[in-house]
């Protein structure tokens, strides 16, 4: 293939004299020694889609390729023999053809950005590399330049990254912690309130501890995504932060992405991952405030059952008194209709007296009041040990007792009437602090525990009281059995009624008979299905 146009001949000539200068042996026409055509180079070199130059030591011109003049605009004609200077925009700064010129003076290769001026008069971006070309004897004769316009590249790749600035940097001021994770779950992205949460939690990498709570509900979250590709929305979760043991409300959405990944094996291969978008707004001060306002509401709904309570226990403790002289007296009417009593005056007084009693008793029976029948719900035993303690805050302030909460963050749910358990860990948690009111020892503690065992839920409350002498353990759960010596009819009826409301859940509840500081009730729930709801008679 060979031209024979005037210009043609102009640059072969130029570009050969130049290579004979450089390296006399390639240029040998000489066909039967010739490696390769002398042609062939020149036309490589015009032919090349890049813009080709070939200078002297002071950068003057002595060739310049097609792409060349497509590029700058500028014909051959039009630049040999002027200085590549011809297009510098005078905008780039010193520095950098100081950089150019210290490189290639010291037969190094120069590559860099930098801004040129087309003939038209207009910038563009040029990326420039600059390579001294030795003679052969190893001097620099000349210099190779290679230049492309990257002016359109750069301003998407600028316009890319502007959009991810401007992305992260809405990301990183919205108030919600949000974190991309891969299949692997480890983190690829995250804001600036994800990072915070590290502190926060006292969790390297919270998402974990996320994705675990998250899994309690939807089960494997991934998987659960990939299931229902609308995601999920405001699920909530609380978090229990062994920084200061403070409680923490999230609500969490979830959505998978596909995306390819970068690296070079995925390059021809578009098999695609799975990402997952995560974003927690923490709703703790929210929850506090709806927790405050729901507490009133529980002390007010707590004080009603409990008076209730405490009436029908009165009257039950009543009847168990006039039922002991009616026993009596039912017993000496036996007797004497046994002995044929011939006084008639004395069994009369007696029948009447029976009488009496009787009505007594069933007019007590009539005025015990009836406890309304509670809804059943899946609950989880942490929130209602919480709300306790909140509510008994006082009481344990006053008293100096300092409480030990330690819950199991995951625990599960258990089905139970919310109010018939707060009534049961309300009296574990009075009594424990009637223990410590009465107890001498210096050290006054609370030790609440939950935790989940051999698919039962577990609550422990110890208190460093005195403990219940071992003879009497067994007697505490039995109607109007005290070991306090406070009198009252009620008294005696508080863990009666703490066992029957176990009972009704299928739990058990005992005293820890190998605890030794004080006293430990153990209380536990079977995890019960929540389709088996209507088994339970409340
Ligand atoms: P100048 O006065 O020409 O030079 C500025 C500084 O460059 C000087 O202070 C000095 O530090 C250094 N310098 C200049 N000439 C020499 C030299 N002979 N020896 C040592 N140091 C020297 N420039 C562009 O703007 N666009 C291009 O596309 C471009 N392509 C080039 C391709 C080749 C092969 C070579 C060798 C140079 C190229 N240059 C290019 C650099 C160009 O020659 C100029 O140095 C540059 O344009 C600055 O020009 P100026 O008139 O602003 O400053």
């Amino acid at each position: 293939m060979k031209k024979t146009s005037l210009k043609y001949f102009q640059v072969q000539t130029d570009i050969e004299k130049v290579i004979k200068d450089i390296n006399p042996g390639l240029m040998n026409h000489d066909a039967d020694r010739e490696l390769l055509p002398a042609w062939l180079f020149v036309e490589a070199v015009e032919q090349a889609p890049i813009a080709i130059s070939i200078t002297d030591k002071k950068a003057n011109i002595l060739y310049a390729n097609q792409t060349f003049s497509k590029v700058t605009g500028y014909r051959l004609d039009e630049v040999v023999g002027q200085n590549e200077s011809l297009l510098s925009y005078k905008s780039t700064p010193r520095e950098i053809y100081y950089d150019l010129w210290y490189n290639i003076s010291r037969n190094q290769i120069w590559h860099g950005q930098l801004i040129n001026k087309h003939k038209n008069g207009q910038p563009y971006l040029a990326e420039l590399t600059v390579a001294p070309v030795q003679d052969s004897s190893r001097n620099t004769s000349h210099y190779l330049g290679m230049h492309r316009d990257i002016t359109e590249s750069y301003a998407v790749e600028k316009n890319l990254s502007n959009q991810k600035l401007l992305v992260e940097s809405v990301i990183n001021s919205s108030s919600i912690a949000m974190v991309v994770l891969n299949e692997d779950n480890k983190v690829v992205l995250d804001n600036q309130q994800y990072k915070a949460l590290v502190t926060d939690l006292d969790h390297s990498e919270p998402a974990e501890m996320v994705l675990e709570l998250l899994s309690v509900h939807l089960g494997p979250v991934h998987q659960y995504l990939i299931d229902n590709p609308q995601g999920f929305n405001s699920l909530e979760i609380r978090i229990e932060s062994n920084k200061k043991h403070r409680l923490l409300w999230f609500s969490c959405s979830g959505k998978l992405f596909r995306n390819n990944a970068g690296d070079p094996d995925s390059f021809f291969d578009q098999s695609e991952q799975n990402y997952l978008l995560l974003s927690m707004s923490n709703i703790t001060r929210q929850r506090l405030h709806q927790e405050e306002i729901h507490l009133q509401t529980l002390k007010a709904v707590l004080a009603e059952e409990e008076q209730i309570r405490s009436i029908r226990e009165t009257l039950l403790g009543a009847i168990h008194q006039v039922n002991q002289p009616l026993n009596q007296i039912q017993a000496a009417i036996q007797l004497m209709e046994q002995k044929n009593e011939q006084s008639p005056l004395l069994v009369d007084l007696f029948q009447q007296l029976e009488k009496s009693c009787e009505q007594t008793v069933a007019t007590l029976k009539h005025c015990v009041p009836e406890i309304a029948p509670s809804t059943i719900t899946p609950i989880n035993l942490n929130q209602i040990l919480h709300e306790i303690l909140m509510l008994s805050n006082n009481k344990l302030l006053s008293n100096g007792i300092v409480i030990d909460w330690k819950p199991d963050s995951l625990l599960p749910n258990i089905i139970g009437a919310e109010n018939k358990l707060r009534m049961l860990f309300k009296q574990l948690v009075e009594n424990a602090i009637n223990a410590l009111e009465k107890s001498k020892k210096p050290e006054r503690t609370i030790a609440i525990n939950t935790l989940f065992n051999d698919h039962r839920v577990m609550v422990l409350i110890s208190d460093s009281g005195p403990g219940i002498p071992e003879n009497l353990r067994s007697q505490v759960f039995q109607p109007f059995f005290t070991t306090q010596k406070m009198g009252g009819m009620q008294a005696g009826m508080g863990l009666v009624m703490a066992k029957e409301i176990v009972h009704q859940f299928n739990g058990n509840i005992e005293i820890d008979q190998d605890y030794q500081d004080g006293c430990r009730f153990i209380v536990s729930f079977p995890l019960i299905d929540q389709n088996d709801y209507n088994r339970y008679e409340l």
